[in-house]
């Protein structure tokens, strides 16, 4: 149940209705918007006495949330939110498009420097790369680790570009988050709930992946582990499901992109290097991502993909990653949208 406060309710109404909510046994989460503030009320609601609120001053109206995810829906929130990245340097969810570029692993100091220049010089205005690596098997090179994450931190400094790297264990999250921008959750994760709980107690952006076998319901479920915790700076990617199709590693379901466009104001990632997983089609992907709708789009990208230590075969060269962008670009601005260039990267305060 939200309740909706009327337009300029003042702080002391608003304090008011969060007190009234919690005698009732509930918990309370205000959520300020451009055009109104509404409180959630999450919990155990058969105690709580809805007309009571009717009454308050400054309260528009009370409304119930038939989804069960409370925080993340759009009727919640009606408008778009927008993520402040690196202290608001890169913004995702508004009317620019993210691109978000970099190796599958980080693999030495020199292969990710070299890469964050060549990908901002082509349009990137993040960099990805792993540190942690989830691999199917457990003789595959695992990520360097700490290391890893330094020399991230390095390639930060010497482009600018804010870092979004994943985390996969619960107590890997406070070293993460002092080094990433943005902590990414894994598909394999999506449903670790630990884990979820631990990113929703910090406050750096978060993009959770879709699980490989985990539907847009169960995504926003999972989204709503992070938000309930106090972190609203998530964002969703759909990355390809497991389906009976073999023609490519996963089937990148693009139907995800408008459905949750729909049904949550959280901003929307799509992968297409892992939807696909074939670098040649990676491109007709990225573009379609950007038509129906993404705030972002992130991708593989290696200077000599036979030779990257995961993923090779999904990742675009730095030549196809420049000349993608200039066709995303165009896709952009026809659905009056545009990407965010590197040059548009407010200045580190
Ligand atoms: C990755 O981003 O390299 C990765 C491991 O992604 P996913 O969790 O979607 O497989
Ligand atoms: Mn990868």
């Amino acid at each position: 149940m939200i309740v909706v406060m009327k337009p300029g309710a003042t702080a002391a109404e608003i304090g008011a209705v969060i007190r009234k909510a919690e005698s009732f046994g509930v918990k309370t989460h205000p959520i300020y918007g451009e055009n109104r503030t509404v409180v959630a009320l999450v919990g155990d609601l058969t105690r709580v006495n809805r007309e009571v609120f009717d009454q308050m001053e400054g309260v528009m109206h009370t409304l119930r949330i038939q989804e069960p995810y409370k925080l993340s829906s759009r009727t919640t929130r009606p408008e778009n939110s927008v993520i402040e990245v690196a202290e608001g340097r890169v913004r995702i969810g508004g009317s620019e498009v993210v691109v978000m570029a970099g190796p599958c692993s980080v693999e030495s100091r020199s292969q990710i420097i070299e890469i964050a220049h060549a990908v901002k010089e082509a349009g990137a205005t993040v960099l990805r790369g792993g540190a942690f690596k989830p691999r199917t098997s457990p003789y595959d090179f695992q990520g360097l680790g700490l290391k890893g994450l330094e020399y991230l931190a390095d390639a930060r400094a010497a482009t600018g570009l804010p870092v979004i790297t994943e985390v996969m264990r619960e107590e890997q999250v406070p070293m993460v988050a002092e080094y990433a921008d943005i902590l990414q959750i894994g598909a394999r994760n999506m449903q670790n709930y630990g884990l979820l709980q631990a990113v929703g107690k910090q406050s750096k952006p978060v993009m959770l992946k879709r699980g490989i076998s985990g539907t847009i319901r169960e995504l926003l479920m999972c989204a709503e582990y992070i938000v309930s915790n106090g972190n609203y700076n998530v964002m969703l990617c759909e990355r390809g499901i497991r389906t009976y199709e073999t023609a490519t590693r996963n089937t990148f379901d693009l139907n995800a992109v408008p459905v949750l466009k729909e049904q949550t104001h959280l901003p929307v990632v799509a992968d297409p290097s892992h939807g696909t997983g074939l670098r040649e089609l990676v491109p007709a992907m990225s573009r379609a991502a950007v038509a129906a709708g993404a705030d972002a789009v992130i991708l593989e990208v290696h200077p000599d993909p036979d030779a990257a230590v995961s993923d090779g075969r999904q990742s675009l060269t730095l030549e196809d990653f420049a000349a993608l962008m200039k066709s995303l670009r165009r896709v952009a601005e026809a659905i009056d949208r545009r990407i965010l260039e590197p040059v548009e990267m407010l200045e580190l305060a």
